[in-house]
């Protein structure tokens, strides 16, 4: 299919309080540009060093989602770059953040990465740590917590992906009911190409989006 075809199946099919964010990791600028063009507003990307030249090129003309793990020695660049963090896991990457965004005089929009497949090798913080991570987080005066991310199995039958979406969701909804200071529980981002549909029935109301919008990924 065509880019400009499948940008148009996916803002057909997606109710349109759901943001799609074009996962934009290892395509080119063209590419990108031509998801805009065909109505995308949102992009992420994994990678700052891949992220950075796309923003010279298309800047204003998208929100860019950071949707890979953030190094530390990143976060400088980054801050600058992304409108949102999707991947906050840890208080001393939320810290770094925040100190940057301080000397930049600006708040930053996050979201915590859960890990709620409790795999080990996975980024994210498992539902267990969220009120400790938020208890050393909440105070922070340059970020702003806006929700929680988990990305759950890639391939496989997208039913697998649900128990991991309900237990997110239930940490959302737990949240949202707390009322915390410099907490608004607005974006709940799960679901990519194999499992967008069910995580939009467990209420995401962001979906990242790569192989069904750009194509299968090119091997780097
Ligand atoms: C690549 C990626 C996606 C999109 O995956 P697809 O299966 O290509 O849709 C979503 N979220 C994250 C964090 C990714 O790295």
């Amino acid at each position: 299919m065509e880019i400009a075809d499948s940008v148009k199946f996916f803002l057909d099919a997606v109710p349109p309080d759901v943001v799609i964010v074009a996962a934009a990791k290892h395509r080119t600028i063209d590419e990108v540009e031509a998801v805009i063009r065909a109505g995308i507003t949102h992009i992420g990307q994994n990678y700052v060093q891949q992220a950075k030249p796309m923003v010279q090129a298309l800047g204003g003309r998208a929100e860019w989602h950071m949707i890979g793990h953030l190094q530390r020695n990143k976060v400088s660049p980054a801050v600058q770059i992304f409108n949102l963090i999707e991947t906050l896991d840890s208080a001393r990457l939320a810290r770094a953040i925040d100190s940057r965004c301080e000397d930049l005089g600006k708040v930053m929009l996050v979201l915590i990465e859960i890990n709620s497949g409790r795999e080990s090798n996975k980024t994210g913080v498992l539902p267990e740590q969220l009120d400790d991570l938020l208890a050393e987080i909440v105070d922070l005066k340059h970020i702003r917590i806006m929700g929680l991310m988990t990305m759950g199995p890639r391939f496989g039958d997208p039913e697998d992906s649900r128990p991991y979406f309900k237990a997110t969701r239930k940490e959302f909804d737990r949240l949202s009911a707390m009322n915390l200071p410099n907490v608004t529980m607005r974006y709940l981002s799960m679901g990519m190409s194999n499992s967008y549909q069910v995580a939009i029935e467990e209420g995401a109301n962001i979906i990242r989006v790569g192989t069904k919008i750009f194509g299968e990924r090119p091997r780097k």
